[in-house]
């Protein structure tokens, strides 16, 4: 029986330290700048990278640690430091977990380093799945993977949409159906490597926060890839096939599903990261704003507002923290507890973050303070990695046993 701690232990502690000083002295000066540019912020992600922190070695030690909360730490100091630049540091793993949970050791060897590039010569990944109809229903996806037998390559064709630093990643992972009419048990993921003909950047999206991440269309004409990018590789995929064609009861795991169910305590601690950043500023802002000659936390009515800030915002960590302890340690999730943490994380940022320009009061609704980017940023955790209201129906759907739509 595996015990649980709320006790991170001195490495996670100085990680969490560390990261929170280059949050501090790095991100924080820097993050108003790149979210007017609406630019990916290389010479942020380059200090990461000397610094170790934009590294595949910082990441996997983070995902192996075995209290699973060392990605949860890392991600809400980083997020603390600001949202936009947080997203173009970590942007990459979305990719770099589903060559993780889809790939053969050799294909992880032989990836997971090239999406990272080296200090030196920094480089993204991109993990498309999401196309213009096939959003939260991932099961509609319309991008085409065709195996030529005759070259042992596939020729993938589509356009995906939405793709966090797609079009400008080295590597991108492009989720396609091999069988239509499989539905979702008929999709498979490829790497398309980089320099590969046929894959373009289609629009890149002018967008509500966040705007230091790049999001763009990913359009995919004729692109072939050899037999060796099919994560997973033939034989195993071909035996999904055969499993789902006999109409076999639902055995192996869906490569967007698992994807995304690996990755949701971790977006969910991005977003607590965000919330407490704004709780911060408002806490500070409540103490020395003086309105009727008295600081205006002398007020219940604000001082409440503060403490239902921070009380949801722990709330949300030890969701997030317990579903992250359950991925490390192998529990079921029998009531969808990894969509639970990023239901309530994602909410309670939106939450957080609009109470806190109301306490600042016109200081909130400008740019001369941060709440107000905070509020931009916050709004996506709502949406993306499954909206809220997919989380719901995880959550439902697990609890009731009953296919609710
Ligand atoms: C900034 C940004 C970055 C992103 N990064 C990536 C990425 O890197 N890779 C990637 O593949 N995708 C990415 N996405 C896509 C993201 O995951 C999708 O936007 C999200 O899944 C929602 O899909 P949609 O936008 O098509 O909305 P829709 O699915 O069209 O949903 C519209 C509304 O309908 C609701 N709805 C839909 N179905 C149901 C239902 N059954 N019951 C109740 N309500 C329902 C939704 O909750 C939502 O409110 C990103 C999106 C954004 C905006």
């Amino acid at each position: 029986m595996s015990t649980f701690s709320l006790d991170p232990g001195p490495d996670q502690l100085a990680v969490r330290d560390w990261l929170h000083g280059f949050a501090a002295d790095v991100m924080r000066p820097a993050a108003a700048e790149w979210d007017e540019r609406e630019e990916t912020p290389w010479p942020v992600i380059q200090e990461a990278a000397k610094l170790g922190i934009y590294s595949l070695d910082f990441y996997a030690q983070q995902f192996f640690d075995p209290s699973g909360v060392g990605i949860p730490i890392a991600m809400e100091e980083l997020f603390w430091g600001d949202a936009g630049l947080g997203l173009a540091i970590t942007g990459t793993t979305l990719a770099a977990v589903a060559v993780l949970a889809n790939g053969t050791d050799e294909q992880i060897g032989t990836w997971a380093p090239q999406m990272f590039g080296t200090p030196e010569d920094v480089k993204l990944a991109a993990f498309c799945s999401s196309e213009p109809d096939a959003g939260s229903d991932v099961s509609a996806l319309r991008t085409r993977a065709v195996y030529d037998e005759a070259k042992d390559e596939w020729v993938i064709n589509g356009t995906k949409t939405w793709a966090t630093n797609g079009g400008i990643a080295h590597v991108h992972v492009v989720v396609a159906t091999v069988d239509p009419e499989l539905g979702a048990r008929g999709q498979a993921s490829f790497v398309v490597p980089p320099g590969t003909p046929g894959l373009s950047q289609g629009q890149k999206f002018k967008k509500h926060g966040i705007r230091a991440s790049h999001t763009a269309e990913v359009v995919l004409d004729g692109v072939r890839v050899p037999g060796s990018c099919l994560l997973g590789g033939k034989e195993k995929l071909d035996e999904r096939l055969a499993r789902a064609r006999e109409g076999a009861r639902k055995s192996g795991k869906n490569a967007a599903m698992a994807t995304f169910e690996a990755s949701r305590p971790a977006v969910g601690a991005q977003a607590i990261g965000i919330a407490r950043a704004a709780y911060e500023v408002a806490l500070d802002y409540a103490r020395t704003r003086v309105q009727f000659g008295r600081p205006i936390i002398d007020n219940q009515g604000v001082a409440f507002q503060l403490a239902d800030m921070k009380t949801r915002i722990d709330a949300a960590r030890l969701l997030v923290w317990r579903a992250s302890w359950m991925a490390a340690t192998n529990q079921p999730f029998t009531s969808a507890e990894g969509s639970m943490s990023k239901l309530y994380a994602g909410e309670t940022a939106k939450y957080v973050t609009s109470q806190a320009m109301q306490l600042l009061g016109g200081n909130g609704y400008t740019r001369e303070y941060p709440v107000e980017r905070m509020h931009r940023d916050s709004a996506i955790y709502t949406i993306f990695e499954g909206t809220s209201e997919i989380q719901r129906l995880v959550i439902a759907r697990a609890i009731s046993g009953m296919p609710i739509r």
